[in-house]
């Protein structure tokens, strides 16, 4: 068993997929090909967003979206503290200074209560001006958007949205990468929606950002590509990926349809055995992960090895909250407790989940679960 079986993805539209990198190869266009163009407008109408602006990685769209603002030193950056390290990475990278927030138990994502009590300990007790909060949609499940909305305007911050994990989830009606001022995601492969390689994507609304974003993508182009008129990345989209991607967004519904049916049917067996994830309502997860939270360390460990027991994959997701990251040592402020980050690390246990999920499988995964009690 596989914990995200891309074979079996590519098998199933292997045809598609093989005819559309034939066609890149062929025409040469392996940069900035039309290929790129037309995915743009595909991830911006399916979104509901104005702009997308294809990049390198899911890390670089969030460099981008920070560089795009002006966030440096001495600005506060309000960061998850249970998140893939890439969240707070940029933070540093452009010379701010991240704040970690507590999460919530039940669902993983940032806490808005822990959010305002750190902006408050910024203002009251450092130097720093509190500037953007990054909105983390783990797991696939967005964030409280509306709630951190609220807070963002009445500090007057800038909300990014990191839907690295949760490209296709929704609430309500509303896509993922339109909850943000600007929104970013990944094209990693194990992703909702991967290509076979690195790739990202950034999204906003508002024009201006738009083209400062065009422009840091591309060496901080002006005009045209050889006058520069501010310090950029190089921070492309391969037409290749944007090829396979393409293809692949038109089985993206159905898929996460189907990684929906595999949710409901883990927590309709698991319910009793550990805690199974909460989705909020009105909320739709594109369901990156499927995480469950053990009693504690020992039974996490039990579970793990009763499953590779019977070739069943697990994942830990993740084990060190961001605050203890050693890259992170004397670069963060500490402003408020992440005691549910630090209980989730210890008890976090993330099972095989992907749309390829075959009933067997999924028979064969809880009845371990359950024989392992
Ligand atoms: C994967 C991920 C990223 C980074 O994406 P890359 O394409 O790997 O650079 C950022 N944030 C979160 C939450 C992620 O899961």
């Amino acid at each position: 068993m596989e914990f995200r079986d891309l074979k079996k993805q590519y098998q199933a539209h292997q045809k598609e997929i093989d005819a559309a990198m034939k066609a890149v190869i062929e025409e040469t266009r392996y940069i900035s090909g039309p290929q790129v163009a037309r995915l743009e407008e595909k991830l911006a109408a399916y979104v509901g967003v104005k702009h997308c602006i294809a990049c390198g990685n899911g890390t670089d769209a969030l460099q981008l979206a920070l560089m795009a603002w002006n966030i440096g030193a001495g600005d506060a950056v309000f960061v998850p503290d249970f998140t893939f390290f890439s969240s707070g990475e940029v933070v540093p990278l452009v010379g701010a200074v991240p704040v970690f927030v507590d999460v919530r138990e039940d669902t993983y994502n940032i806490s808005p209560e822990s959010l305002e009590e750190a902006i408050e300990y910024v203002l009251r007790h450092t130097d720093l001006k509190p500037r953007v909060v990054v909105a983390v949609d783990l797991f696939g499940q967005p964030a409280e958007h509306e709630k951190i909305h609220e807070i963002a305007e009445k500090y007057q911050l800038l909300v990014l949205e990191d839907a690295a994990q949760s490209f296709g989830g929704r609430i309500g009606e509303r896509r993922t990468c339109s909850f943000g001022d600007i929104s970013t995601t990944s094209f990693f492969p194990s992703k909702p929606l991967g290509c076979y390689g690195d790739g990202g994507a950034v999204f906003t609304d508002n024009d201006e950002w738009a083209d400062i974003l065009r422009s840091l993508h591309v060496h901080g182009k002006g005009g045209d590509k050889y006058d520069n008129v501010r310090i950029g990345l190089n921070s492309r989209l391969d037409t290749l990926q944007a090829a396979v991607l393409l293809e692949k967004m038109d089985s993206l519904d159905e898929e996460l349809k189907r990684c929906d049916q595999i949710a409901a049917a883990y927590t309709k067996r698991l319910a009793d055995v550990v805690r199974t994830p909460e989705i909020l309502p009105g909320m739709q997860s594109a369901w990156a992960q499927y995480t469950v939270l053990t009693e504690n360390k020992e039974e996490r460990e039990r579970l793990i090895a009763a499953l590779k027991e019977e070739g069943i994959p697990t994942a830990v997701y993740y084990k060190k909250p961001m605050h203890l990251q050693q890259a992170f040592a004397g670069k963060l402020i500490e402003a408020v407790p992440c005691t549910q980050t630090e209980k989730i690390c210890g008890r976090c246990l993330s099972l095989p989940m992907h749309p390829y999920l075959e009933e067997e499988q999924i028979e064969a995964v809880c009845e371990r679960m359950i024989g392992a009690q």
